[in-house]
């Protein structure tokens, strides 16, 4: 270190007193360190389409490398309309409804600062994504949390009602659940959507793992309901459908008066979005077949995991979507979930994340999440060594 770099000495009033580094990339460095396989920090060890790449270059090189307009590209725009209506069967105007943004996290943040005010509540569901809680308390909200109960994590409609009050102002969803891999079913949707009529709770639907839905159960998108829909800010990512999360490009969707608020924090936040991926992604999303494909991709490396971990000592929990695992551990260990991942990445080569670190108390219920989004040999090598436990 060099011996006039500043320091500040003055106290700091932390706006986020509790917060520390978040779990993905305290393991994925801790794998690192040791060389252990990463199946801890959600993200593909395979590369994006090379069609893909070649898009990304030749937007570059066709000149689309100033600003993006606040909204996005509206080539982007007009995809992503043409896609929801061809899934969902919804409508979303190109010109007012739809934003670009630099992923899914940014949207959730964004949406949080443009509605929710000092003092009022937003009811999230834990285990809860980590940047969800923050994004509040940065605005002054508070967060009240709904229970996902192990082993299968299904939401209580009755406690959610009991929590609902008249501060309430939102709600934050997410359906397939990451960590859980636990996926909404059509009762869920209109259950919530029986609780919030009559109130102006708005929702934020965390849409990210929507092409990961397995075993033949349709994904039931808030955009499917009306009740739902006419209230909800619907968030996915390129991230995760494209293999791309470090691209960082997602969109925003709701009704023209929720995104014209929006639009007002997005334009400050992030103002616009990394232009040439934009007009590449506008370009390869019009590729039939894709979804479809992603999502056998990902059954197909679920069912690898799950048969080869079928006669270890982990205990796996059901996963209906998303490319996450969760296993519980204790005919192996009664170590908390944090003490054991660091054991099985120093010592076994398999890096994970505990689970305790989606509750707010950091609740161990000694369950850990794998990320199976890895390339076969990856996979092969992790699954040798886990069920050696
Ligand atoms: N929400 C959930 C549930 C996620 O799992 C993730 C990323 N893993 C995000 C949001 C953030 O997505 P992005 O990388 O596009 O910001
Ligand atoms: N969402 C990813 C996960 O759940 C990680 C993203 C991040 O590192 N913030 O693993």
């Amino acid at each position: 270190m060099l011996g006039n770099m500043p320091s500040y000495t003055r106290p700091i009033s932390s706006r986020l007193p509790q917060v520390g580094t978040t779990i993905f990339s305290v393991m994925s460095a801790l794998a690192q360190q040791h060389g252990a396989i990463n199946l801890s920090q959600g993200f593909p060890d395979f590369d994006a389409p090379a069609e893909l790449l070649s898009l990304l270059d030749q937007a570059t090189r066709a000149g689309h490398n100033q600003y993006a307009p606040m909204a996005g590209m509206p080539v982007l725009r007009e995809a992503i309309a043409h896609k929801v209506q061809a899934l969902y069967g919804a409508s979303y105007d190109v010109d007012a409804e739809i934003t670009v943004t630099a992923g899914a996290t940014q949207a959730i943040f964004t949406a949080v600062a443009a509605l929710v005010h000092p003092g009022d509540e937003v009811i999230v569901f834990a285990p809860v994504y980590d940047s969800y809680g923050p994004s509040v308390a940065l605005q002054g909200g508070k967060v009240v949390y709904a229970t996902l109960a192990d082993p299968d994590y299904r939401p209580d409609w009755a406690q959610v009602d009991a929590l609902i009050t008249p501060r309430t102002r939102m709600i934050i969803i997410n359906s397939p659940h990451n960590p859980t891999g636990s996926v909404w079913t059509a009762e869920d949707m209109a259950q919530l959507e029986a609780l919030v009529k009559d109130t102006d709770i708005v929702i934020v639907s965390d849409e990210v793992y929507e092409h990961m839905v397995f075993d033949g159960a349709r994904f039931e998108s808030v955009m499917r309901y009306p009740g739902l829909a006419e209230r909800s800010l619907v968030v996915s990512s390129f991230g995760k459908t494209y293999h791309i999360t470090g691209w960082k490009v997602a969109y925003c969707l709701a009704p023209r008066e929720l995104m014209a608020e929006f639009r007002k924090a997005h334009q400050f936040i992030v103002f616009t979005v990394h232009a040439p991926s934009q007009v590449a992604l506008a370009q390869f999303m019009g590729k039939p077949g894709w979804y479809e494909q992603l999502k056998a991709l990902y059954q197909g490396k679920r069912d690898i995991f799950r048969q080869a971990l079928s006669g270890s000592r982990f205990e796996l929990l059901p996963c209906q979507g998303t490319y996450f695992q969760c296993v519980k551990y204790g005919a192996i260990s009664d170590e908390g979930d944090r003490a054991f991942v660091e054991r099985l990445t120093r010592e076994h080569g398999v890096a994970a994340i505990p689970v305790s670190s989606f509750y707010p108390g950091g609740d161990d219920h000694g369950v850990i999440r794998f990320c199976f989004a890895k390339s076969a040999a990856t996979l092969e090598q992790a699954l040798e060594r886990l069920v050696k436990l």
